[in-house]
């Protein structure tokens, strides 16, 4: 059997392990094909790419922070998935860069209403524990770990923390925009766990009709954010779109409980992805 998980996150935006340790833990954990999908950034790709084990095939992408304006007053979020991109292409790797100022300084923001409230952590902690890769609100949980305001980044998540009280939305890039400059740089669109609601709200399935028509490749079905009817209800909607389905863990190290290849991808799925993709090639 072919193991395949195509979504895990390193030290190069809000995971544990780093880009290194990521790809031997892979390995460990018995796959065969593993995507690095950091936040906003191909700065794990090197290192990863690097240490990566013989037997170990290695997809390289990202995850992408978008929004969708919709008839409502406040944008959705939503991230999409990007495999085998060229990431010297200048417009992706432009909207990247956005991105992940963006990230640091909404982090600030929240630190500094953090701080107004008498909680002691500073920016200077946070960025540190971010170490040079994308920052996210992991980051600022682990503040609040140290802190001893919260024992899990789970309860850090909360509505009074970082939910709702000391939430700050990001920029995000515009999700039609992200797919098509992920093409434009030779690389393929999944959208990541599109129906998780305990995130905050979801898109209605039109727009992902409308995502599809703008070349969006797959959607991503089993998650462990989604319930088995939500993962049926995505891979019917993928069937009737023409698009694929994926499933993967969104492995993050300690700041989640899931394992890598607790979720996993076809090999059909798979081969269609790659042969799709012109940016970079599959290592391994
Ligand atoms: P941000 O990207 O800064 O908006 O933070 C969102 C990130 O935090 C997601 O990519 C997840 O990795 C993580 N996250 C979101 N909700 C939770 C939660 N309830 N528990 C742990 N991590 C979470
Ligand atoms: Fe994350
Ligand atoms: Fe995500
Ligand atoms: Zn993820």
């Amino acid at each position: 059997m072919t193991r395949i998980d195509l979504h895990c996150h390193s030290t190069a935006s809000d995971g544990t392990l780093t880009p290194a340790e990521l790809v031997r833990a892979g390995a460990a954990a018995g796959l065969d094909v593993m995507a690095i999908t950091d936040h906003d950034t191909t700065g794990g790709w090197s290192a990863a790419a690097e240490a990566r084990p013989d037997g170990l095939r290695l997809v390289r992408g990202a995850e992408l922070s978008c929004r969708w304006l919709g008839a409502e007053q406040w944008p959705i979020a939503l991230h999409m998935l990007a495999y085998l991109f060229d990431p010297t292409e200048p417009r992706l790797a432009g909207d990247l860069a956005r991105l992940r100022t963006d990230r640091e300084q909404r982090a600030e923001k929240i630190v500094a209403r953090l701080s107004a409230d008498g909680v002691p952590i500073t920016w200077a902690e946070v960025y540190g524990y971010a170490a040079g890769g994308s920052v996210g609100r992991p980051h600022i949980a682990q503040a609040l770990i140290r802190a001893g305001l919260v024992r899990t980044t789970n309860e850090a998540f909360a509505s009074r923390w970082l939910g709702a009280r000391y939430f700050v939305p990001k920029a995000d890039l515009d999700v039609f925009e992200a797919v098509r400059a992920v093409r434009a740089a030779g690389g393929v669109t999944v959208f990541a766990h599109p129906r998780a609601t305990a995130r905050g709200r979801v898109v209605p399935d039109e727009l992902i009709v409308q995502l599809a028509d703008a070349g969006l490749f797959g959607l991503e079905a089993d998650h462990e954010d989604h319930s088995p009817a939500e993962r049926d209800h995505v891979r019917e909607l993928a069937d009737d779109l023409g698009l694929v389905v994926t499933g993967s863990s969104d492995f993050h190290g300690t700041h989640k409980t899931v394992q890598l290849g607790a979720f996993t991808t076809t090999p059909e799925a798979y081969e269609k992805i790659v042969s799709a993709a012109t940016g970079v090639p599959v290592l391994g």
